[in-house]
């Protein structure tokens, strides 16, 4: 038997000898048993673990293991690896950096920005409670809401969370949580997350405790390089990994982050619900994703504020929304919220634009304008999602808010001749110049 290394030389396990009466084939699933090949601390590139179970060496360490998990105190102790659905080294990594990121006490991470807001909501709303939301939601969300907590009895109210003096008045007994996007996918609004917290502290002052008004963001938009919601006042944040952050549009995920005191429902809530991020997911996230965020936004952001500013003087262009033009109707919210790791002005890669329609419910503009561009043009790509090094661009009413009933879309202020853009990290020029062929095709 090989001697045990000191307690304090931890990582790298000694190999066992290999029993003289063991057969091969027991030998092709054990190898040497334990091996010291597993020198995690020395790892230039994190390694992607692929282990759904864990061995636990004795009951104790697995009753601790048991007992530590979603205690809130596992963050203090070495971590004791269960089973992937619980918590597993490669997504574990990820979640310390969106944690730091975002500055958050911790962030869980989830198999789909779906299945993130989904776990946000469901830990801070029990049925009987209400919803109060921004009117204009991600599609999915906007379905998550009103076709799925009603049978929950959770109940919503949708409103313009910019108007603060309805936002005080929607504040009731049985409101929770208030919810919304900023930027807004995909109308590019902005909420004033101070503001709102203002309003929630404000109702939180004569409440008893466990019935407290979470305020939630979906920072997938900005992303922590552009905007860090919980130094406005935010109590929780979530992603989508699938855009700006995993930057390679190869996987999926999506995030919780926020304080101690949620941690462990929201740890239970993933280990009960079962849509845990696949380590082999979080690993490009965070491997190639997250260490180039600002290296890709820097440059989407450069080119997004040039092609704003070129649809802003565009004939064919009715009406264009970017965080980053002074004729953003909340430009000085913008400066204020929207700052990168260094305080610049950081207003991201979205944009939002009308297309100038003759009849404005039923726009052929806009749709003979993205049609012709997903046939002709080469930088640019007709396909929904958005955050990845292609420029993309969608028609956010037929498409990703398709979901939301044609009457709440014009409400929600959803143009049918809105168009969406992401910006890539192309040559700028070239995606100004398949732009304006594309716009030469309107009337
Ligand atoms: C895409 C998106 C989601 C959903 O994320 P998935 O990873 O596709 O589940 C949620 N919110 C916003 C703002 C999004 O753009």
């Amino acid at each position: 038997m090989a001697k045990r290394r000191s307690k304090k030389a931890a990582a790298p396990r000694r190999g066992r000898s290999i029993p003289p009466n063991v057969s091969m084939e027991s030998f092709l699933i054990h190898g040497r048993h334990f091996t010291d090949k597993w020198d995690f601390r020395h790892h230039i590139i994190p390694p992607q673990s692929s282990s759904v179970t864990y061995r636990l060496d004795t009951t104790e360490r697995g009753a601790k293991g048991f007992r530590d998990y979603a205690s809130g105190n596992a963050h203090k102790t070495e971590p004791i690896y269960i089973y992937d659905r619980l918590d597993e080294p490669t997504r574990g990594m990820l979640e310390d950096e969106l944690a730091g990121a975002e500055g958050g006490d911790f962030c869980v991470c989830f198999a789909t920005g779906m299945a993130a807001i989904a776990a946000a909501l469901g830990v801070t709303l029990r049925a009987g409670d209400e919803l109060l939301a921004h009117k204009t939601l991600y599609g999915c969300t906007y379905s998550l809401v009103t076709n799925w907590f009603p049978k929950q009895n959770i109940s919503s109210q949708l409103i313009d969370l910019r108007d603060l003096r309805a936002v005080k008045a929607a504040i009731n007994s049985r409101t929770r949580a208030i919810y919304f996007e900023s930027p807004v996918n995909p109308t590019l609004e902005l909420i004033d997350i101070a503001a709102i917290r203002k309003l929630a502290d404000e109702a939180n002052k004569n409440r008893p405790v466990g019935q407290k008004i979470y305020v939630i963001i979906d920072n997938t938009f900005a992303t922590p390089f552009c905007q860090r919601p919980l130094e406005h006042g935010a109590h929780v944040v979530v992603h989508s990994l699938t855009k700006n952050i995993g930057g390679y549009g190869t996987d999926m995920g999506g995030a919780v982050i926020g304080p101690r005191e949620l941690e462990g429902q929201v740890l239970l809530y993933r280990k009960d619900f079962g849509g845990v991020l696949a380590p082999k997911s979080a690993w490009p996230i965070l491997v190639y994703g997250l260490p180039t965020l600002p290296l890709r936004l820097r440059k989407q952001m450069e080119s997004a504020m040039e092609v704003a500013r070129f649809l802003h003087g565009h004939p064919k262009v009715a009406r264009v929304l970017y965080p980053g033009l002074a004729s953003h109707p909340q430009f000085a919210l913008a400066k204020k919220q929207m700052r990168n790791l260094d305080g610049e002005f950081a207003p991201g890669n979205m944009i939002y634009f009308e297309t100038v329609e003759k009849h404005a419910n039923e726009p052929r503009n806009n749709i003979k304008v993205v049609d012709w561009i997903a046939r002709n043009a080469y930088t640019l790509t007709l396909a929904v999602s958005l955050g990845q090094l292609r420029t993309l661009i969608e028609n956010p009413g037929a498409m990703t808010h398709a979901a939301v009933p044609p009457e709440k879309r014009l409400e929600s202020g959803i143009s049918p001749a809105g168009i969406r853009l992401s910006i890539g990290v192309e040559n700028v020029a070239d995606i100004i110049r398949d732009l304006d062929l594309g716009l030469a095709q309107a009337d």
